[in-house]
């Protein structure tokens, strides 16, 4: 990897600052709802600790608090749950800049700063705010890859100001992404959610190398009606039919049966179908389609997945993505899923055996179009930066 990891620094009596992606999901009560990125980042505070770090200082964004505070957004619970899962003790401070003679005159290891996104420069990617996130350290550690590619003080400029490494989150995350680059064949793409548009990054750079492309969920829809078949009232791209269209070179295999109702709704009466028609929509992939799409899966040697076959937050309509999701859990091969609908779909459906679950949902699609995440960047740059400030093997 040509930015520089945990490995190449010498932790032990220093300061270290970890940008870690804590935006869980909260509750109604603003408790939270979800604790799985929290335990995702665990392992890189563990292997701080280990190695002797003096101080820990840990940061994160939460939710979209626009660049002032909103009470709400504090990470005071993240403080609580982090603290309990770590079984250690986690020191939350009410700011993210100005908080080093605190740290410093502290007996406490380990602390949490504010919501990094109560200051607007965080989101403006301000070199002087990073400045300030960085007094506190000697060195920094990006393991939020779900905030990569954002060119944001906490994961960009910061880089600038201190010797600058991968955690170990954001290595799995890069190792196991890059692995879909040279895939073992069968290679099977499965696409599902809401658009086309989030996907064709993807279709253009991974498609040739797939040796087949299976389409559910509402997106499948624009391709169905960029080809002339009748979708009814079906959630459709309608200015995305010209890129549906240019995107049927790759082959991509549709459904050929739904779950239709005349409206989406649990208690709406449903039925199974091949033909939509105009009174109603399509809310789930058909039993004929799973069929396939399953058929396509068991023989393959890498399957990656980003995207619920149908409206899975309904149980009416979840069953495609339970059955296509099972089979893919269960390959044979390797199993890349990710996006934040398909984690939250993996998690209702209760689906497990994934070689693995990317933490990133626009940094993971990013990734996977080829394209150069902006944090990542940041990291390489740091390391030529701050040549001498790490181990030379
Ligand atoms: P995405 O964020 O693009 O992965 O889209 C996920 C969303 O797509 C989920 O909330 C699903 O409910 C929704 N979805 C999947 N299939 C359909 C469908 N057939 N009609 C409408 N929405 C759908």
């Amino acid at each position: 990897m040509p930015f520089k990891t945990l490995e190449d620094l010498d932790f032990e009596g220093g300061k270290v600052i970890v940008r870690l992606d804590l935006n869980v999901s909260l509750g109604n009560d603003g408790r939270i709802t979800d604790s799985s990125r929290i335990r995702a980042s665990l392992p890189t505070i563990r292997y701080l600790i280990g190695k002797k770090a003096s101080k820990i200082v840990l940061m994160s964004h939460l939710g979209r608090p626009d660049g002032k505070v909103v009470e709400g957004l504090r990470m005071d619970h993240v403080a609580v749950e982090l603290q309990k899962l770590l079984k250690r003790k986690v020191v939350k401070l009410n700011d993210c800049i100005g908080v080093k003679s605190i740290i410093d005159s502290s007996n406490d290891r380990i602390f949490l700063l504010e919501n990094l996104r109560f200051y607007p420069e965080e989101e403006e990617n301000d070199a002087t705010f990073a400045g300030k996130l960085s007094e506190v350290a000697d060195f920094y550690v990006n393991d939020a890859f779900g905030c990569c590619h954002r060119a944001h003080a906490s994961v960009a400029a910061i880089t600038g100001h201190l010797p600058s490494c991968a955690g170990l989150l954001l290595q799995k995350e890069i190792k196991s992404l890059s692995g879909l680059f040279n895939p073992e064949h069968p290679f099977v793409i499965v696409l599902g959610g809401a658009k086309v548009s989030d996907k064709v990054g993807i279709i253009r750079n991974l498609g040739k190398k797939a040796d087949k492309i299976l389409v559910g969920g509402a997106m499948a829809f624009t391709f169905l009606k960029a080809k002339g078949v009748n979708v009814g009232k079906s959630r459709v791209e309608l200015d995305k039919l010209d890129v549906a269209r240019g995107l049927l070179e790759y082959d991509p295999v549709l459904p050929t049966d739904f779950v239709i109702a005349d409206r989406m709704d649990p208690e709406a009466r449903s039925t199974i179908s091949s033909y939509i028609p105009d009174s109603s929509l399509g809310l789930d992939i058909g039993p004929e389609s799973v069929r396939s799409f399953i058929a396509q899966i068991s023989r393959a040697r890498t399957v990656v997945w980003n995207g619920p076959m149908g409206v899975f937050e309904m149980d009416k309509f979840a069953k495609g993505t339970r059955d296509v999701g099972k089979a893919i859990s269960g390959s044979k091969g390797r199993s890349v899923a990710g996006g934040g609908d398909t984690l939250a779909a993996i998690e209702k459906l209760k689906l497990r055996g994934f070689t693995h679950k990317s933490t990133g949902g626009g940094a993971m699609l990013e990734f996977l179009e080829g394209r150069e995440l902006p944090a990542i960047k940041a990291l390489q740059q740091s390391a030529k930066k701050f040549a001498k400030r790490f181990f030379t093997l």
